[in-house]
């Protein structure tokens, strides 16, 4: 098949990865002139990381893993207020757990690729015509193609889906909160291995120390926080975040004046994507764009590299009967997808609580965590996946390069 993949995140890459590997066509379509790097650090289990197992990828991403002894929650003035050791959370997920940057999964992924796959960055699919047959998509810059599949990897504001669906309004669910990220070269303190966070009613910031020096800052704040005016470029949400944030205490100060200086700011709405179909006709949607958990799940990432793969282990199940192909992947993934979608809307509250006494509450329910029992049933449940990664036996010996392939994949390399 030929396949158009629109976006090249986490989704993206991972579907272009397991597609090309069993010797389809497959072109990447991004946005942005180059790989996206940026984001803050994320926990990768359950089914991520038994994606990225089957991908090959664990030792590379074990070695990119950060260490953490401890999350220390702080008040106005530094002082601990609550947090437990990271040992918690590894014995929760029986040590299938990796603490990761967003950067270092994306590019890891993508290095897979290996120049396998046809990549044209700085350009959008805007118009698909899809006859049921085939479906020819129009690009931004680049001219006509005509392909197999479309697949929408291009996140929570997806415009594959606004093209076949409709627009955001019709799916997007917003959690009342925003998110921003960033990162600082050379900050103070450092507090190697250590996720400090502090909370006011209402926002949160937390910082995380990583390689070369840097320190991943992480702001989470209700809409409530933010100006009524539409924020679009980085100078007002500079100004925002400045606002929202310049009374908390602790290192805001510090934080705020390293963030007047950074360029670069991941900044979104927390939101979740709820839909009835993930496809329509030779049109997909994966990751994000499908089913967004929202941040609060802590699955975001985890979800995608589990639906890119099931989504080409389908396609790789059910040969030409793409139709059919299609509606297995939805209907083996969706309802796990669901579940952890309500159940990260039952944690806003716990994120960022809206009054002084809700922080205090969180706060303390986190020191139950270094007892026994506590970490069970406060957090049990947001590790646990009661989903089984099916067996696809996806492998090709080699690609297979139809004569007059515009898209030119080379050979591949490697087995799983
Ligand atoms: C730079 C960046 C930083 C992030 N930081 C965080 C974070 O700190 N915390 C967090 O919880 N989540 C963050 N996310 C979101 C997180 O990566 C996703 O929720 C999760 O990994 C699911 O991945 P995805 O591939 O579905 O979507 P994403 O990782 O969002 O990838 C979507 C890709 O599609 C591209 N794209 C978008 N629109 C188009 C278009 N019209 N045409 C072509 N390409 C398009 C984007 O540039 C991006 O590369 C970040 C995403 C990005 C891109």
């Amino acid at each position: 098949m030929r396949v158009a993949i629109n976006g090249a995140g986490i989704a993206g890459t991972a579907l272009a990865y397991w597609l090309s590997k069993m010797g389809h066509e497959v072109l990447l379509v991004e946005r942005a002139p180059e790989l996206r790097t940026g984001g803050y650090i994320l926990n990768l289990w359950g089914v991520g990381y038994e994606a990225v197992e089957k991908m090959g990828l664990l030792p590379k991403l074990l070695e990119l893993q950060y260490e953490t002894d401890e999350l220390r929650m702080v008040d106005s003035r530094g002082r601990t207020r609550g947090g437990y050791p990271s040992q918690v959370l590894q014995s929760l997920a029986n040590g299938r757990i990796a603490t990761l940057a967003r950067t270092d999964i994306a590019t890891a992924i993508y290095g897979l690729l290996d120049n396998r796959v046809e990549t044209i960055f700085g350009d959008s699919i805007v118009t698909i015509d899809d006859d049921g047959a085939h479906a020819h998509v129009g690009f931004e810059h680049a001219p006509q193609r005509e392909v197999d599949l479309v697949v929408g990897a291009d996140g929570l504001h997806s415009k594959i889906r606004q093209i076949t669906f409709g627009p955001d309004r019709q799916f997007e669910y917003p959690m009342g909160c925003h998110v921003a990220s960033f990162e600082v070269s050379g900050y103070r303190p450092r507090d190697d291995n250590l996720y400090v966070a502090h909370t006011a009613p209402g926002r949160y910031v937390a910082r995380f120390p990583v390689r070369d020096d840097k320190t991943l800052f992480f702001m989470l704040l209700r809409n409530e926080y933010l100006p009524g005016t539409l924020i679009t470029g980085e100078s007002e949400r500079k100004a925002a975040l400045t606002t929202a944030f310049s009374d908390m205490g602790w290192e805001c100060p510090a934080i705020l004046s390293a963030l007047e200086k950074t360029d670069g700011i991941y900044f979104d709405s927390i939101s979740q994507v709820r839909m009835d179909g993930w496809t329509k006709s030779r049109v997909a949607l994966v990751g994000d764009a499908a089913a967004c958990p929202s941040l609060i799940a802590g699955e975001g990432a985890g979800l995608a590299l589990a639906e890119a793969y099931v989504l080409a282990g389908e396609i790789h199940a059910h040969g030409a009967d793409l139709d059919s192909a299609l509606k297995h992947y939805q209907r083996r993934i969706a309802p796990y997808a669901t579940r952890k979608q309500r159940y990260a809307q039952s944690l806003v509250p716990s994120f960022v609580p809206k009054t002084g006494l809700g922080v205090r509450a969180r706060d303390l329910a986190t020191l139950l965590m270094r007892l026994p029992v506590f970490p069970k049933l406060l957090m049990g449940r947001y590790f646990r996946d009661a989903m089984r990664m099916p067996e696809y036996g996806m492998y090709s010996p080699e690609a297979r390069t139809p004569p007059n392939s515009p898209f030119k994949p080379s050979p591949l390399r490697g087995s799983i």
